[in-house]
């Protein structure tokens, strides 16, 4: 998607011009004034506290994140605005984040959470609920709002890529042809003619993009600690896919799930309405101490329940 038409990524060129005709010194300056746009694309629908956070990358872009709440489903499937930010980040190949804005104080969950980057405690975080003045925005290192940090250099070694590093989980579902690598698990719904939810003729389902989509997905998912990365497609009732990969916290309770992850795509590549998604892939291996399975049948049979669900179980890619 063309960064510059979405309202969650704005391009660096772009990104500076606002900046300028702010009058403002820099892109950093520019985050604090976007965070009520941010705010105001959050989906907090059990809350109705909306939280939008704003951040600059290495790469000049600036991307928003927001908080998603789901009724239905237990409040711990929520997606922070923080974690959206990330996820965000990750969904746009950008790898690094530099400093964000935040419209309320990082809850101690996306403190965490945020540990998972490298260089995690040189982020600059400005609260713009703390400051009335935006044109003099003061931005803090994470490491003074989480000083003693439980992080990736806990439990693993300084080589293993953290969020946003480039790398690839070599996973393979070369035995595609055999159908008992496939399970459909369609949340009740087996009849395909009733899942296009009217508008989905055209595209019906192109499995094989799906398929592709969730198995990058899962290459790009960030599980260093289980082991066990999964990925998920969703495809829309327009025909388009949007993918999130599985990001794991050293901490584990504040692990994304690759559902939310591709939610987070969904959302800030235009998606409207979650009825809207008509089918999803999820990728996992089929024997794994973390299985994703389960969670991704019931939060998509709480948000879109015409939504059929396929999985397919990966290996590790041989050689
Ligand atoms: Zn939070």
């Amino acid at each position: 998607m063309d960064s510059k038409v979405s309202q969650f990524v704005t391009d660096a060129s772009e990104a500076e011009s606002m900046a300028k005709s702010l009058s403002l010194p820099s892109v950093n300056h520019l985050l604090p004034h976007l965070v009520d746009s941010a705010q105001s694309l959050a989906r907090p629908s059990i809350s109705n506290f909306h939280v939008g956070a704003v951040g600059l990358g290495s790469d000049g872009r600036v991307f928003f994140g927001v908080n998603l709440e789901f009724p239905g489903l237990p409040l711990h499937h929520s997606v922070h605005a923080e974690q959206f930010l990330l996820t965000n980040l990750a969904v746009h190949r950008c790898p690094r984040l530099l400093s964000f804005a935040v419209s309320a104080a990082p809850c101690g969950h996306c403190r965490q959470f945020l540990q998972e980057l490298r260089l995690s405690s040189s982020v600059e975080i400005h609260i713009t609920a703390d400051s009335g003045d935006r044109k003099d925005a003061i931005f803090k290192p994470l490491s003074e709002i989480l000083p003693n940090p439980f992080g990736p250099h806990d439990l693993l070694g300084q080589e293993t890529p953290l969020l946003l590093e480039s790398h690839h989980n070599r996973l393979d579902l070369s035995t595609l042809n055999d159908a008992s690598n496939t399970r459909n698990l369609c949340n009740g719904n087996s009849n395909v003619e009733k899942l296009s939810n009217g508008n989905c003729e055209k595209h019906d389902f192109d499995e094989a993009l799906l398929r592709k989509s969730a198995l990058e997905a899962a290459n790009s998912a960030h599980a260093p600690y289980s082991g066990c990365p999964s990925g998920v497609a969703l495809m829309d009732c327009e025909g388009k896919v949007h993918r999130g990969s599985y990001i794991e916290s050293a901490a584990y309770n504040p692990s994304l799930g690759p559902v939310q992850a591709a939610l987070v795509a969904y959302v800030a590549e235009g998606g409207g309405g979650y009825e809207r998604i008509v089918a999803a892939v999820l990728v996992e291996k089929e024997v794994a101490k973390v299985k994703q399975e389960d969670t991704a049948r019931m939060i998509l049979k709480a948000i879109s329940p015409k939504c059929e669900l396929k999985v397919f179980y990966c290996h590790s890619a041989k050689n």
